[in-house]
């Protein structure tokens, strides 16, 4: 092959090689699994495949490239054209080769959805629901079937809808998913049954689809032997990053693309599994070799090229102590006299100004504040930091908890062109209603009663049962939204359109509406940044882009920022600098995962996950005492903490131990300084005699 000699596979080591290379040249190689330690290059293997694949003739459009989010996707995509431009400096076209296929099971099942629904039986014009719309979806459904008043212990929407999502995630019988992880209702089990069923129907009437159906829907359309056959002939080939977080459902979707596994490679670590409580099981890339005749050939690194030795050790002590473990070598050849730091605070205030401190001495140091992030276990444990970086003017950038796109304001534009798409998505519906002067909770439902009984494409707007008082709102309301709706309404004119209907609405909705229309413009702009109506929708509500970050679209050109991020967003990532915040029981392991040892050890990867992030510098803040916010009746509270079970006194040789702030200068120092500090605090204060 003309470029198997390229001077840039020279850069990647024998195993490595090995894993770019398997069954280059060979129209369907045999099924490949690259399994590997944190930091062992197996996203940067991947890329180095991806574009070895393509220098051999391979068409980009073909090539199917499965991540965990739309950011690695996009990293990815990055990093291919990179090698590509590297490797084939005499074919310049090369480096334009783009991968059109490449996002997460949930994006690219709509795409795939939307391109076959016909054939399925699926309206093409489905709407998408996030969460939250399903959550309301779901209390919609259990209001209409009477279980929410008269039985007050029955269980609330979210809990309703992370039982169904359980179910048909893992592919498990309801009550097996009840007597695992929900015991506390297994009572309801066939009252949930019947909600179950209600909710299905009301998404069916609605033309609407939540996440759970993308990769259900999906899974149904591989069972249609034409159409797997012709899904899995336009993939040539399949590759799938962070395979250990993949659940049941998208594994059989997998299997029914390639079901001898031709043209199929996964890449994972089972030390990082950490998505079981959404269904993701770790059988799934354990088992992958021997689901194949002849087995799937199998790749290990063992060189981790990312963090220096001595973060590394302490992340293996982490992990060496998890009970069910696939024991990996793991070495570096970054030498380094710096061990990790196990800092300990008196609490979260002292906490916050001590991960300030330590990110501007970094910057000084010539770290960017980009090449720096603080982890943490839930969204809200960063709140107090948030604070402190905002009064000091430090700029951040947030992964994972509240996003931009959760604000009722964005959700209320974003529901208005949801609704314009598709008239019987209800959740849309009742929440673009109600936004109109007059219009309350009965005559919204009247109006959405009214137009689901109406033919497609008749619904004569304006002639809604409004009451008398919303009328000429709404004579005004019913022609923006024809005009919306028309077929020719060019995008991104019809945003702006629907923009200026909302702006004149909204001082009437929020007290504040003067700072909220600032992220109504932010969100005009990245809407211009997609090209219909249709792809914006879908996108955003699969992966929503948090406000400030350049990924929204939004280059934030040369500006720095601190990165600031939930553990499980941070998977796959890496900086120079990472500081773990609230290093202690009750957080990480989190209070609400101690039930069972096998929730204990999801809670230790998670923790070697966070720790595997840094490159050169690792710190874990212990505060004595935490700030817990209202749980079970309880109100916020400050809890007394200890440090983290899963770093045991045995393993404290792995650190350097230190207080912050610093003792006094009287405890520190020879004698004479001592003195002299003495001395220079007293004159200090003697100024004030
Ligand atoms: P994780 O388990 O966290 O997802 P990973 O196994 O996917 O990690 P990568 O992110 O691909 O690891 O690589 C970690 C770092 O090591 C990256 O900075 C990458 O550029 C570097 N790296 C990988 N392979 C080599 C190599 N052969 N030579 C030099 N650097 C390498
Ligand atoms: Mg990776």
């Amino acid at each position: 092959a003309p470029h198997a000699a390229s001077a840039w596979l020279d850069e990647l080591n024998p195993a490595q090689r090995e894993a770019v290379m398997h069954g280059i040249g060979v129209d369907a190689p045999s099924p490949l699994l690259i399994i590997a330690g944190a930091g062992s290059g197996k996203t940067s293997t991947l890329a180095h495949r991806v574009a070895n694949l393509i220098l051999h003739g391979a068409d980009p459009a073909r090539i199917l490239l499965l991540t965990f989010s739309r950011r690695a996707a996009d990293e990815m995509g990055r990093r291919v054209r990179r090698i590509l431009g590297r490797a084939a400096a005499e074919h310049p076209w090369l480096a334009q080769a783009s991968l059109e296929w490449s996002g997460t099971f949930h994006g690219i099942g709509a795409r795939l959805l939307r391109e076959h629904a016909g054939r399925i039986g699926l309206d093409p014009a489905f709407t998408i629901h996030d969460r939250e719309d399903s959550a309301d979806l779901m209390n919609l459904a259990r209001h209409e079937a009477g279980l929410s008043t008269r039985e007050r212990r029955f269980p609330l929407k979210g809990t309703c809808l992370a039982i169904y999502s359980a179910a048909v995630n893992t592919g498990a019988p309801l009550a097996e998913v009840l007597q695992s992880t929900f015991p506390w209702c297994a009572e309801w089990e066939a009252e949930l049954k019947a909600l179950f069923r209600a909710y299905v129907a009301a998404k069916q009437a609605q033309q609407v689809l939540d996440y759970d159906d993308l990769l259900l829907y999906w899974a149904h359309m591989m069972a249609e032997s034409a159409l797997a056959a012709e899904v899995g002939e336009q993939f040539r080939h399949v590759l799938v990053d962070e395979y250990q977080d993949t659940n049941p459902l998208q594994a059989r979707i997998l299997l029914a693309m390639k079901p001898d596994g031709r043209g199929l490679t996964v890449v994972g670590d089972d030390a990082q599994a950490i998505y079981a409580f959404r269904g993701a099981t770790v059988r799934n890339i354990l088992d992958f070799p021997a689901h194949f005749d002849p087995p799937a050939q199998r790749v290990t690194l063992e060189r981790n090229y990312r963090s220096t030795q001595p973060i590394l050790a302490a992340a293996n002590a982490v992990i060496a102590q998890a009970s069910e473990r696939y024991a990996k070598e793991l070495w570096s050849a970054r030498e380094s006299d710096a061990r990790p730091q196990l800092v300990s605070v008196r609490d979260d205030a002292e906490q916050a100004a001590f991960v300030v401190e330590r990110v501007l001495a970094r910057r000084e140091e010539g770290i960017k504040l980009k090449q720096q992030a603080v982890l943490f276990r839930a969204a809200s444990h960063s709140a107090r930091l948030e604070m402190e970086l905002t009064r000091r003017n430090i700029p951040f950038v947030k992964f994972g908890g509240l996003k931009f796109l959760e604000a009722a304001h964005v959700k209320d534009v974003l529901a208005l062109l949801r609704w314009t798409e598709n008239l019987r998505d209800r959740v849309s519906g009742f929440r673009v209603l109600q936004l109109l002067a007059g219009i309350g909770p009965k005559s919204a439902a009247r109006v959405l009663d009214n137009l689901a009984a109406a033919p497609a494409g008749c619904e004569l707007l304006a002639e809604q049962p409004v009451p008398e008082a919303a009328r000429a709102g709404w004579t005004e309301f019913a022609a923006l939204l024809d005009r919306l709706r028309a077929a020719d309404a060019a995008w991104p004119a019809s945003f702006e359109l629907a923009c200026r209907w909302y702006e004149g609405e909204m001082p009437r909705l929020y007290d504040d509406a003067a700072v909220r229309q600032g992220d109504i413009a932010q969100l005009a702009r990245i809407a211009a940044t997609y090209p219909s109506r249709q792809r914006f929708l879908t996108e955003l509500t699969l992966d929503p882009p948090s406000a400030t970050s350049d990924e929204a679209g939004m280059p934030l050109l040369d500006e720095d920022y601190l990165i600031l991020s939930t553990m499980h967003s941070a998977k796959g990532q890496e900086w120079r600098a990472v500081t773990v915040l609230n290093v202690v029981d009750g957080c990480i392991p989190s209070d609400i995962a101690t039930r069972s040892s096998v929730e204990i050890d999801e809670e230790r990867r998670l923790l070697y996950v966070a720790m595997t992030r840094a490159k050169d510098h690792l710190e874990l803040v212990v505060p004595q005492r935490f700030y817990v916010t209202g749980q079970q009746g309880l109100g916020d509270r400050h809890v007394y903490a200890g440090r983290t079970r899963f770093i045991s006194n045995r393993m404290l040789g792995h650190f350097e131990q230190r207080s912050w702030p610093p003792p006094p200068p009287e405890l520190r120092g020879t004698p004479d300084s001592r003195q002299a500090a003495l001395d220079l605090a007293a004159k200090m204060r003697g100024m004030w005699d």
